[in-house]
Protein backbone atom coordinates (compact mmCIF):
# COMPACT_ATOMS: atom_id res chain seq x y z
CA UNK A 1 0.00 0.00 0.00
CA UNK A 2 1.30 3.42 -0.62
CA UNK A 3 0.13 6.55 0.27
CA UNK A 4 0.16 10.10 -1.63
CA UNK A 5 0.01 13.46 0.53
CA UNK A 6 -3.43 15.05 0.04
CA UNK A 7 -2.89 18.40 -1.21
CA UNK A 8 -4.94 20.79 0.98
CA UNK A 9 -6.92 24.16 0.03
CA UNK A 10 -4.80 26.74 -0.58
CA UNK A 11 -2.44 24.75 -2.76
CA UNK A 12 -2.67 25.94 -6.39
CA UNK A 13 -2.39 22.67 -7.88
CA UNK A 14 -6.24 22.56 -6.96
CA UNK A 15 -7.24 25.20 -9.07
CA UNK A 16 -5.44 23.97 -12.23
CA UNK A 17 -7.09 22.27 -14.92
CA UNK A 18 -6.30 18.63 -15.76
CA UNK A 19 -4.70 16.93 -19.23
CA UNK A 20 -6.31 14.27 -20.46
CA UNK A 21 -4.19 10.58 -20.28
CA UNK A 22 -3.86 9.58 -23.53
CA UNK A 23 -1.72 6.64 -23.01
CA UNK A 24 -2.15 4.02 -19.99
CA UNK A 25 0.92 3.52 -18.92
CA UNK A 26 2.43 1.74 -15.91
CA UNK A 27 2.78 5.26 -13.70
CA UNK A 28 -1.38 5.80 -14.61
CA UNK A 29 -2.05 2.39 -12.95
CA UNK A 30 0.44 2.89 -10.29
CA UNK A 31 -1.25 6.13 -9.45
CA UNK A 32 -4.74 4.65 -9.48
CA UNK A 33 -4.17 1.88 -6.84
CA UNK A 34 -2.48 4.59 -5.01
CA UNK A 35 -5.26 6.92 -5.27
CA UNK A 36 -7.60 3.97 -3.92
CA UNK A 37 -5.36 3.47 -0.70
CA UNK A 38 -4.90 6.86 0.11
CA UNK A 39 -8.79 7.40 -0.11
CA UNK A 40 -9.86 4.78 1.62
CA UNK A 41 -6.54 5.30 4.39
CA UNK A 42 -8.49 9.28 4.70
CA UNK A 43 -11.97 7.42 4.93
CA UNK A 44 -13.42 9.37 1.31
CA UNK A 45 -15.52 8.60 -1.06
CA UNK A 46 -14.02 10.01 -4.19
CA UNK A 47 -10.75 11.27 -4.97
CA UNK A 48 -8.93 13.21 -8.07
CA UNK A 49 -5.27 13.13 -9.47
CA UNK A 50 -4.98 17.08 -9.02
CA UNK A 51 -5.39 16.23 -5.07
CA UNK A 52 -2.60 14.31 -4.67
CA UNK A 53 -0.10 16.72 -7.07
CA UNK A 54 -1.15 15.21 -10.89
CA UNK A 55 -2.68 17.24 -13.39
CA UNK A 56 -3.91 14.60 -15.02
CA UNK A 57 -7.73 13.46 -15.65
CA UNK A 58 -7.98 10.46 -13.57
CA UNK A 59 -10.48 9.77 -10.29
CA UNK A 60 -11.25 7.15 -7.83
CA UNK A 61 -14.45 6.86 -6.35
CA UNK A 62 -16.23 4.34 -3.75
CA UNK A 63 -19.41 4.89 -2.43
CA UNK A 64 -19.53 1.90 -0.66
CA UNK A 65 -19.81 -0.43 -3.98
CA UNK A 66 -16.74 -1.27 -4.69
CA UNK A 67 -13.96 0.97 -6.42
CA UNK A 68 -14.45 2.51 -9.43
CA UNK A 69 -11.59 4.04 -11.62
CA UNK A 70 -12.61 6.67 -14.18
CA UNK A 71 -9.96 7.72 -16.99
CA UNK A 72 -11.39 11.29 -18.71
CA UNK A 73 -14.44 10.97 -17.21
CA UNK A 74 -17.19 12.64 -18.79
CA UNK A 75 -20.53 13.76 -17.55
CA UNK A 76 -22.99 13.02 -20.75
CA UNK A 77 -26.18 13.49 -19.39
CA UNK A 78 -27.87 14.91 -15.66
CA UNK A 79 -31.54 15.07 -14.42
CA UNK A 80 -33.38 16.33 -11.48
CA UNK A 81 -31.72 18.18 -8.23
CA UNK A 82 -30.69 16.82 -4.92
CA UNK A 83 -29.21 19.00 -2.07
CA UNK A 84 -26.79 17.58 0.37
CA UNK A 85 -23.80 18.93 2.47
CA UNK A 86 -20.21 18.26 1.41
CA UNK A 87 -17.16 17.81 2.07
CA UNK A 88 -13.52 17.08 0.92
CA UNK A 89 -10.46 15.58 1.56
CA UNK A 90 -8.61 18.53 0.82
CA UNK A 91 -10.83 20.95 2.48
CA UNK A 92 -10.70 19.32 5.75
CA UNK A 93 -13.07 20.49 8.76
CA UNK A 94 -15.09 22.59 6.22
CA UNK A 95 -18.86 21.15 4.92
CA UNK A 96 -21.37 22.55 2.61
CA UNK A 97 -24.79 21.88 1.30
CA UNK A 98 -24.39 21.43 -2.52
CA UNK A 99 -27.26 21.23 -5.40
CA UNK A 100 -26.15 18.55 -7.23
CA UNK A 101 -28.11 16.88 -9.84
CA UNK A 102 -30.12 13.81 -8.58
CA UNK A 103 -28.92 10.98 -11.93
CA UNK A 104 -25.75 11.14 -13.51
CA UNK A 105 -24.16 9.51 -16.37
CA UNK A 106 -20.86 9.60 -17.25
CA UNK A 107 -18.18 8.11 -19.70
CA UNK A 108 -14.82 6.97 -19.31
CA UNK A 109 -12.12 4.68 -19.79
CA UNK A 110 -11.04 1.96 -17.48
CA UNK A 111 -7.30 0.66 -16.81
CA UNK A 112 -7.63 -1.82 -19.88
CA UNK A 113 -8.80 1.37 -22.24
CA UNK A 114 -11.98 -0.05 -22.65
CA UNK A 115 -15.16 2.50 -23.03
CA UNK A 116 -17.12 2.51 -19.51
CA UNK A 117 -20.45 4.17 -18.42
CA UNK A 118 -20.78 4.45 -15.03
CA UNK A 119 -24.67 6.01 -13.60
CA UNK A 120 -25.34 7.07 -10.43
CA UNK A 121 -28.09 8.16 -8.01
CA UNK A 122 -27.98 9.85 -4.80
CA UNK A 123 -24.12 9.74 -3.14
CA UNK A 124 -22.46 8.49 -6.24
CA UNK A 125 -24.40 11.29 -8.77
CA UNK A 126 -22.85 13.71 -6.02
CA UNK A 127 -19.36 11.84 -6.21
CA UNK A 128 -19.21 11.97 -9.93
CA UNK A 129 -19.56 15.86 -9.86
CA UNK A 130 -17.45 16.67 -7.27
CA UNK A 131 -14.27 14.44 -8.89
CA UNK A 132 -15.24 15.36 -12.30
CA UNK A 133 -14.98 19.20 -11.10
CA UNK A 134 -11.88 18.77 -9.19
CA UNK A 135 -10.22 18.12 -12.77
CA UNK A 136 -11.62 21.21 -13.79
CA UNK A 137 -9.87 22.95 -10.92
CA UNK A 138 -13.34 23.76 -9.17
CA UNK A 139 -13.78 23.14 -5.26
CA UNK A 140 -17.19 22.38 -3.57
CA UNK A 141 -16.70 25.68 -1.81
CA UNK A 142 -17.09 27.53 -5.15
CA UNK A 143 -20.93 26.56 -5.18
CA UNK A 144 -21.81 25.61 -1.97
CA UNK A 145 -23.80 28.03 0.30
CA UNK A 146 -23.50 28.02 4.29
CA UNK A 147 -20.17 26.64 4.58
CA UNK A 148 -19.69 25.95 7.75
CA UNK A 149 -16.86 24.30 10.01
CA UNK A 150 -17.51 20.58 10.62
ZN1 LIG B 1 -12.97 16.97 -3.28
Amino acid sequence: MALRQIRVEGDEILRKKCREITKITKNIKILAKDMLDTMYDANGVGLAAPQVGILKRLVVIDVGEGPIVLINPKIDEVKGEQINPEGCLSIPGKVGNVKRPSYVKAQALNLDGEEIVVEGTELLAVALCHETDHLDGKLFIDIAEEISED
